[in-house]
Formats: structure tokens, sequence, C-alpha cells
């Protein structure tokens, strides 16, 4: 659904399998949902009652250690939700309640591919509402040590994700992609990214209570030299990509699309978070605008791309940077 208008599914879907971290099992539903309620998470009980609702929000995020993790004051409702969040922008699906019945939405095969197969099988459809967007105006960048950092700066062509990790390690070494993000790209290059762990952190994140989940089913699971798992890797760069699918899901929690460029340099979760954080913090640094308006500086410049006539910023093809 490339529209201007606002979506939610027209139909429900269900997925089950086990959370990574708690090793869990979960079952978790997406349902349609009215205009401009956003991404809400609703915990149920094991027999369907409602026990506790959050607007996924950058507000909501209570715990960035391994995964996103969204709350409120009376605790974390529940975590790792940054794929099925990355899931819900990539195709565009503004309004939706995720019903989950554990603490963790379920880790599947480690990438976004089931979420994606969840709302192919539910379905769009277009609300009344314009689709509201935030456009960033001015860049806002946070550094962390070793060199990383995060930015978001102006972008006039839609959303855009430049990640670039590095990581000691003779299989992974420097990687960088450079993406924007509309349903295509988000399906071709990276929805099947799968999760990845060192062999070596597994007794230290199993002793810290995470990872207790994690399987070869689930995570590229990469020893000193090799990775582990018999299928091998599904794309040769697929820890960089990765890296995009959680910088998507992070960034969703800006609670509407953003118009903007994303670089995050060896970043994860917490820097995502805290990138994000500081653009709403700066309400210098962004305003809210509808499809129309924001359409205006990129059909100037780019006769084709055209958000006003309801089709997306161009699709560019993956390119390194
Ligand atoms: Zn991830």
């Amino acid at each position: 659904m490339k529209g201007a208008q606002q979506t939610t599914l027209r139909d429900q879907a269900a997925v089950s399998g086990i959370g990574v971290h708690s090793g869990l099992p979960v079952t978790l539903t997406l349902n349609p949902a009215g205009d401009d309620e956003g991404i809400v998470f609703r915990r149920v009980s094991a027999h369907g009652s409602i026990e506790r609702e959050i607007r996924a929000d950058v507000r909501a995020v209570t715990a960035t250690e391994f995964a996103t993790v969204l709350g409120d004051s009376s605790g974390p409702l529940c975590s790792t939700a940054e794929h099925l969040l990355a899931t819900l922008r990539g195709l565009y699906v503004d309004n939706v309640v995720v019903e989950i019945d554990g603490p963790e939405v379920p880790i599947m095969d480690g990438s976004a591919a089931a979420f994606v197969d969840a709302v192919d099988q539910a379905g769009l459809t277009a609300r009344a509402q314009p689709r509201r967007y935030i456009e960033v105006i001015k860049p806002v960048r946070v550094s962390a040590k070793d060199g990383a950092f995060g930015e978001l700066r102006p972008y006039s062509h839609g959303f855009r994700v430049e990640a670039e990790i590095e990581f000691d390690h003779p299989l992974i070494g420097k990687q960088a992609l450079a993406l924007d993000i509309e349903p295509n790209t988000f399906r071709r290059e990276i929805a099947r990214a799968r999760t990845f762990g060192f062999m070596r952190d597994v007794a230290k994140l199993w002793s810290a209570g995470y990872a207790l989940g994690a399987n070869f089913d689930n995570t590229l699971v990469i020893s000193e030299d090799r990775v582990l798992n018999p299928e091998g890797l599904r794309f040769a760069d697929e820890f960089v990509r990765h890296k995009v699918l959680d910088a998507i899901g992070d960034l969703a929690l800006a609670g509407q699309p953003l118009l903007a460029a994303y670089r995050t340099v060896r970043g994860g979760h917490k820097l995502n978070h805290s990138v994000l954080s500081a653009l709403m913090a700066d309400p210098s640094a962004w305003r809210v605008v509808e499809a129309a308006e924001a359409a205006e500086p990129a059909r100037r410049r780019r006769p084709h791309a055209g958000f006003a006539a309801g089709l997306v910023a161009p699709a560019y093809g993956p390119e390194v940077s």
C-alpha cells in the first residue's frame, strides 16, 4: 500500500514462536486499528484477557541491552520488538494493535521474514486520514565511544538508512550498506537478514539471563573463523543488513514514519534510541508534515518521485557507501 493515506491491516494474522532471550513460547496477533492509533502493544493473558497496553513510542523504551524493550512505569511489557517494528515501518503499516501473550516478541528465524509473511497474509487497507511524517529539518548527532555515532539528517527523498559496522572478526570486518527504505527494498534487501551472535559470548550472555532461546534456527552463530549454521549466510553482508533492520525498527518508535537519512556507524539499539530521543527533545530539528507537503521539495527536484501522486520515494538499488 504505497498511498499517501494511513493504512491498517485488512484482517488479523498470528505468529507463534519463542523469545530469543527468554526462551518462552509466545503467540503474537496483529490486529487492524483505527486512524492515528499508531502501533499499540497489548499484553494479553493466555486466556485472551487484556492486561496492559502501551503505544510503541520512543518514551516507552525501558531498556536497550541486546534488544529494545517497551514498557511503562509498571515495568516492561514486551522485549525484542525491533524486528516486528521494522516490518510494520518497512511495509507502511501505520496503525496496528499487536496482541502478545508473553514477555517477548517471538524471534522466529532471527529475521523479519515471518512478520512480513503475517502482514501479507492479513493484507493492507488504506484509511481516510493522510499519513503524517516526521520530517527532520536539522541534523541531530549522538556520539559514543570508539568512534561510534548515529546521526539523523534532512533527506528529501523519503527514509534512508546508511549503516557501517566493524568487527574484529575475519568473517565480518568492515561492512557498509546505504539504502532508501520502502516496501520493495525492505522485502528484498533487509527483511531476511538474521540476528547474529558470537560463540565466544554465549556463556556470558546465558549467565546474564540473555539468549536463553538462541539456537541455530534463529541466530547466525559465528565461531572464531566461520558461521556455524549449516545453511551459511543468506547475503555475503548479512550482518550489516541486520543492523539496518534493527535501525529501522528502533526508529519506528518515532511514532510516525521519518523523512530523514539515518547514518549509524558501529551503533546498536542503545545509540539508535539515543539519537531518536535527542531528535524528539529538540523541537527545532523536526516538524510533522502530511504526505502532500512532504512531497514538495522532492517533486521539484525529482519529477518522478511524487509522494503526492500516491507513490513513495523512488527505490534505489543497494549501494555500498
Ligand atoms: Zn535484531
